[in-house]
């Protein structure tokens, strides 16, 4: 049988999983001779145990922990359960990763009647033993016997106003005890000591499966199997009298990362009155004159713990009658900037290596240093909550249309653009907007792509808002209504929606963080691009560092005022010789557009897609608009409407779309191939260096990749025959079909590369729309049936399966393609993991997740490199 019971001096901080955080750190300390008060730890499996055994706690677990006990009792010098010299515990929870109140905890188990008196003769401080009985009673009652506390606090309160005391202190121990005696006949507790602590260590385990902690665990995901320990450790007394107190400290400042020993004290007062900001405690050093020695201990403790610990710690201590204790001793939260800096700084002082460092930062905290966020310590009154699509903070004026958003904006007032789902039509609206919120869609729908490619703050499938455009109104379950004109912000960190405007946190890049990047591109192999297609995210993307665009859409390059009704021309044409004027004009427009691309990315890569959206997606989508177009073309409204109709498919993310319409309408190929070679012709004569790359999507078969790559190959050489330079280009095909991964080994002989088109490989490999899916998606995760939302993370069993199908047996059918992800998952750090062990040569992604990939792709290699 395992031991379920360890002794403070049996383990040691490695032993996180089986004692959890907080008693494999008490273990640590006890090793190193601080002062901790001793006690023991009943172990994670315990808990599973329990959980096994249909809530019932094992039939020996009372005899370990009494054997426990007995060396606690005989280090400390006092008994739990005896009146004449009482022990007393306190009972916490602990987790292998650490979830900051989320479960429960109860001080100074063990006491009754007449252990109180015995506390009260014992210490003769008779006020504090009854402080210690009445803050048991509580504690006890609130999480064993789940009572009301807060007629209890009202108690407290009414007791108070009777005497006219003004806060607790003044309480005295008649008062403790006559509010004591009102408990009583409020709640039922056992008298036992063991009976006490038998219940205490049940509801500890219980609360593993409190709401707060479900939610904790899955918010950041966090394995609901681990289970939690229970720490059982001596009572000290920071509420003892005047020469004692109880405080919280970190060794270096959590909040800008700053070395500096940073900490708060309580005097007189228990370590729960610190953490629940009942009196407004006062900084450290106040214990200087008060209690010198106990702050010498502190301060030696402190730096200790850092050195031991290799990062900055977190630290709980009490000081008992002038004597110094340490509670607790954990890794400190910190805010992005921290982080960075603690980081960076640590390696400055030979604590921990590059590589280390590395590992410390998340990849979310570096959103913080790219984008203003919402100030997470503001009061937020949320009234419904999307997805968190593009990070960032955003308060603007509520506007209902793109047309709406320009005018508004045009009046010198910030934006937020509403509505239920976005179109390539609404382009010049998103682009003025601050932030960008809809009803519908996931975190691939096309506002969510979008966004995140401008770095506007987004909120997607926001399905509690109900958004009538035409009304200018959305409507959250609860009746408030934002309106045409409301103030309303925007947290794309957590997809909150709030009316009016909440503070914000701005961003402002650090040398740090240029440093901490810098080591990141030393240690990473995977290479990092950007998904971009106008000159102003292409620049963008390389001043945050990305080494080419992965990915270039040129359909939205056309979807410009100046350029849309051209292409709309073009598609609406009847005969050929006016399709081709119209194709002349918008190869005019590709190539300048090419041109500038490689002028940004100079001397790099751009992958550029061939046509990719169904064609109807380009014509108007309501009569008036269509109406409006038919004036500006000089045609029939009929024959638009007929074109529509002629164009519309009932499953046009199936349809035709992507290479279909090479195969189709070649013309269309033929111009876009020669305004790609021709501006890169262009930039060679201007000493620039190009290397277009052109992508094929949506491929089923080699025989559409040897088709098309004709078209392109005449074209090249047809544009290429009228001038002498020479140019490097490479003709691959993106991998987004199941069908094109299954057979790679036959689409490796056309190709030079492939970049995975994780977006619709995910939608086809689930067959989950990818733009309604945000409809069941959160359902799914509630009842577990998925683990993570495929669209953000990439599902490795399935998708992740194709694509390392694809890899091998591409690879073994031919040497030397280059292999890339451009789907949003390639700037998840999760999934950039998963590419780095598949061995892809690059991830592309939008720009502002550049340095989060840069990031990521260094600790994946760490990691690997670790795990091998
Ligand atoms: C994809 O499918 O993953 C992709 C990158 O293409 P798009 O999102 O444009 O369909
Ligand atoms: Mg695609």
């Amino acid at each position: 049988m395992a031991k379920r019971v360890y002794l403070f001096s049996e383990g040691s901080k490695d032993d996180r999983d089986l004692l959890g955080g907080k008693g494999a750190n008490l273990c640590e300390m006890t090793a190193l001779k601080l002062p901790v008060p001793f006690g023991f730890v009943i172990t994670t499996p315990t808990c599973r145990e329990y959980f096994e055994n249909g809530n019932k706690l094992p039939t020996l677990l009372e005899q370990e922990y009494r054997v426990a006990l007995d060396l606690v009792e005989k280090q400390m010098g006092t008994r739990f359960g005896d009146p004449e010299n009482p022990l007393l515990f306190s009972v916490r929870s602990g987790a292998p990763i650490s979830m900051p109140g989320m479960m429960n905890t109860i001080l100074n188990l063990g006491i009754n009647d007449e252990i109180a008196e015995g506390l009260s003769r014992k210490t003769g401080n008779p006020r504090f033993a009854y402080d210690c009985y009445r803050r048991f009673i509580q504690m006890f009652a609130d999480v064993v016997l789940g009572a009301d506390t807060h007629a209890m606090e009202t108690v407290i309160e009414d007791y108070k106003e009777r005497k006219a005391y003004e806060t607790d202190v003044a309480m005295e121990a008649e008062d403790w005890q006559a509010v004591i005696s009102t408990f009583k006949t409020m709640v039922k507790f056992p008298e036992d000591p063991f009976e006490q602590l038998r219940l205490a260590v049940e509801a500890v385990f219980q609360s593993w499966h409190t709401p707060r902690a479900n939610v904790y665990r899955e918010m950041n995901n966090i394995p609901d199997s681990l289970g939690t320990a229970v720490t059982v450790q001596s009572m000290v007394f920071g509420n003892f009298g005047e020469d004692s107190g109880s405080g919280v400290a970190f060794t270096r400042n959590p909040s800008t990362g700053e070395r500096l020993f940073f900490g708060e004290v309580l005097f007189n007062a228990a370590g729960e009155d610190v953490v629940a900001g009942i009196r407004t405690p006062l900084p450290v050093d106040a214990m200087q004159e008060r209690m010198p020695d106990a702050y010498k201990e502190l301060l030696d403790s402190q730096a200790l713990l850092e050195s031991h610990y290799r990062d900055m710690q977190d630290i709980e201590f009490t000081v008992q009658e002038g004597r110094f204790y340490l509670l607790q001793t954990r890794s400190g939260k910190r805010t992005g900037r921290a982080s960075v800096r603690i980081a960076v700084d640590m390696v400055r002082e030979g604590m921990i290596n590059e590589k280390e460092a590395l590992l410390r930062v998340s990849p979310e905290h570096v959103q913080s240093f790219l984008h203003p966020m919402v100030d997470p310590d503001a009061e937020r009154a949320v009234i419904a909550s999307g997805l968190p699509a593009s990070p960032g903070g955003a308060t603007g004026v509520a506007v209902f249309s793109a047309d709406e958003a320009v005018n508004v904006e045009a009046d010198g007032n910030k934006v937020i653009l509403i509505r239920r789902e976005t179109t390539p039509e609404d382009i010049h609206g998103m682009r003025v907007a601050e932030g960008i919120l809809t009803e519908l869609g996931g975190m691939t729908s096309h506002a969510a792509v979008v966004a995140r490619g401008m770095g506007v703050c987004a909120i997607t499938g926001c399905g509690e808002l109900r958004v009538s455009v035409h009304e200018g109104t959305a409507t959250a379950a609860d009746g408030t209504v934002i309106k045409r004109g409301d103030t309303v912000t925007l947290d794309g960190a957590t997809g909150d929606v709030m009316l009016g405007d909440i503070p914000k946190v701005e961003a402002s890049t650090s040398d740090d963080f240029q440093t901490l990047l810098s080591w990141a591109d030393k240690h990473r192999r995977l290479k990092v691009r950007a998904n971009a297609e106008t000159p102003e995210d292409a620049a963008k993307a390389r001043e945050l560092g990305a080494e080419g665009i992965g990915l270039c859409r040129t359909e939205h390059m056309f979807f410009a005022s100046d350029r849309i009704d051209h292409m709309r021309a073009m598609i609406l044409s009847t005969d050929r010789k006016e399709r081709k004027r119209h194709l002349a004009k918008l190869q005019e427009f590709q190539h300048a557009d090419m041109l500038e691309l490689y002028r940004v990315m100079d001397g790099l890569p751009v992958t550029i897609r061939l046509l990719d959206p169904p064609l109807h997606e380009f014509l108007p989508h309501d009569e008036d608009d269509a109406n409006a177009l038919a004036e500006r073309l000089g045609k029939d409204p009929q024959e638009i409407h007929q074109a529509r109709n002629d164009l519309a498919e009932v499953n046009p993310m199936l349809g035709f779309r992507g290479c279909r319409l090479s195969v189709v309408y070649p013309e269309i190929t033929r111009m876009q191939v020669r305004a790609i070679i021709g501006a890169a012709l262009q930039a060679r004569e201007e000493g620039l260096n190009p290397f277009p790359e052109i992508m094929i999507p949506l491929v089923v078969n080699v025989r559409e990749i040897r088709l098309i790559s004709e078209v392109i190959d005449r074209g090249i050489a047809k544009v290429t025959k009228e001038k002498s330079v020479s140019l490097r280009y490479k003709i691959g095909t993106m991998m987004e079909t199941p069908r094109a991964c299954l057979g790679a080994d036959r689409l490796a002989s056309a190709v030079e590369f492939m970049s995975f088109g994780t977006n619709d490989l995910t939608q086809m490999t689930y067959g989950f729309s990818r733009d309604d899916a945000g409809r069941f998606i959160p359902q799914y995760l509630d009842a577990k049936i998925i683990e993570d939302d495929p669209f953000v993370s990439l599902d490795q069993r399935a998708v992740g399966r194709l694509m390392r199908m694809a890899v091998q047996e591409s690879r073994q059918a031919k040497k030397g393609i280059k292999y890339g992800i451009c789907g949003e998952h390639g700037g998840d750090p999760r999934s950039i993991r998963f590419c780095h062990d598949l061995g892809l040569d690059y991830v592309s992604c939008s720009p502002y997740r550049v340095p989060v990939a840069r990031i990521a792709a260094a600790q994946a290699r760490v990691l690997a490199d670790i795990d091998n």
